[in-house]
């Protein structure tokens, strides 16, 4: 059995922060949003010990992905899924192809382990969204939203998911950077500069974006993480203006960063602008369920 999926990378639309939980985690207020650029994921059966008679298959079990080095989010997945699903299906290699920026705020990790629980789902038999969605809870705050790709808006701290109606065509100009930010670093520096909104704040925010829903106005479009990110990475600012001067409805940094994006009513003046300023940068668009559609192969 093969299986392949695309793990859509995802954009927050909006991306209100709150204050920290109990849990050490930030509240906030976000649409995101799931976009064409996309990984590639594959699932594969593996023979030889892997023949299904072995008592533990987890431990043949491969995770493949070329240019991330250290950890994968992929087989922390893939051992949840066993643990939580006690499948004893054979072992299994998941390949996967990057595309997305690797650390640059397109929750690709995130995406990446979203498209291989579908895809384990889909190769055990075992389709349960809701167990699915816990299992992606324990995975991070950003994979809940991304098991089923589309427009969400997600509260807690990301892992509240509300699914909202896709919106009108638009335009994604991604223009990626050499540099990489890490997340929980982007959050302590919005800490230290004093960003977080207080509950009410984070409230007003939730108030004033489901008013605005499902296509939200220019002015909703904020990136509350985006000055900490500057703070880390000052030449941000001077990408943030080409975007804008290109002709982008809304420039900002992408989640915790430092990918930078262009949103654009006008697809096709999204593509203008990369053509003319931004040559090798991707334009994507928004991508509904059927981006993570799992398909024999
Ligand atoms: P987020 O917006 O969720 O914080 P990000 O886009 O900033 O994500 P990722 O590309 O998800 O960042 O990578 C963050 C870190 O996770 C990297 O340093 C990388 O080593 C690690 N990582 C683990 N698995 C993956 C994966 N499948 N793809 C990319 N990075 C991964």
């Amino acid at each position: 059995m093969r299986l392949e999926t695309r793990a859509p990378g995802k954009i927050n639309v909006c991306l209100f922060l709150g204050p920290t939980r109990e849990d050490g985690r930030h509240e906030l207020v976000s649409v995101m949003q799931s976009v064409t650029l996309a990984d590639r994921l594959r699932l594969e059966e593996l023979d030889g010990d892997g023949d299904g008679a072995s008592p533990d298959p987890a431990a043949f079990d491969v995770v493949d992905c070329p240019g991330v080095e250290g950890p994968n989010l992929v087989s922390t997945a893939l051992e949840r899924f066993r643990q939580a699903t006690r499948w004893g299906g054979g072992p299994v290699r998941i390949s996967i192809d990057k595309r997305l920026p690797v650390a640059a705020g397109m929750a690709g990790g995130s995406a990446d382990a979203a498209a291989a629980l579908r895809l384990l789902a889909r190769a055990s038999g075992i389709e349960d969204p809701e167990l699915l969605h816990d299992i992606a809870v324990g995975l991070g705050a950003d994979v809940p939203a991304q098991v089923l790709p589309g427009r969400v808006l997600a509260t807690g701290a990301g892992e509240v998911v509300e699914r909202i109606p896709g919106v009108t065509r638009y335009g994604v100009l991604v223009v990626p950077s050499d540099r990489q930010l890490s997340t929980p670093e982007v959050f302590q520096e919005a800490d230290r500069l004093g960003l977080p909104r207080d509950a009410q704040g984070l409230r007003e925010a939730l108030d004033a974006v489901r008013a605005g829903l499902p296509d939200l106005p220019d002015a909703l479009c904020v990136n509350e993480l985006q000055p900490a990110a500057l703070s880390l990475l000052p030449e941000l600012e001077g990408t943030l203006e080409r975007v804008r001067d290109a002709g982008a409805d809304v420039a900002m940094v992408s989640g915790s960063g430092p990918t930078v994006l262009g949103l654009f009513h006008d697809r096709s003046a999204a593509k203008a602008a990369r053509d003319a300023h931004f040559p090798g940068c991707k334009v994507a668009k928004p991508v509904g369920p059927h981006g993570g559609e799992v398909l024999a192969s």
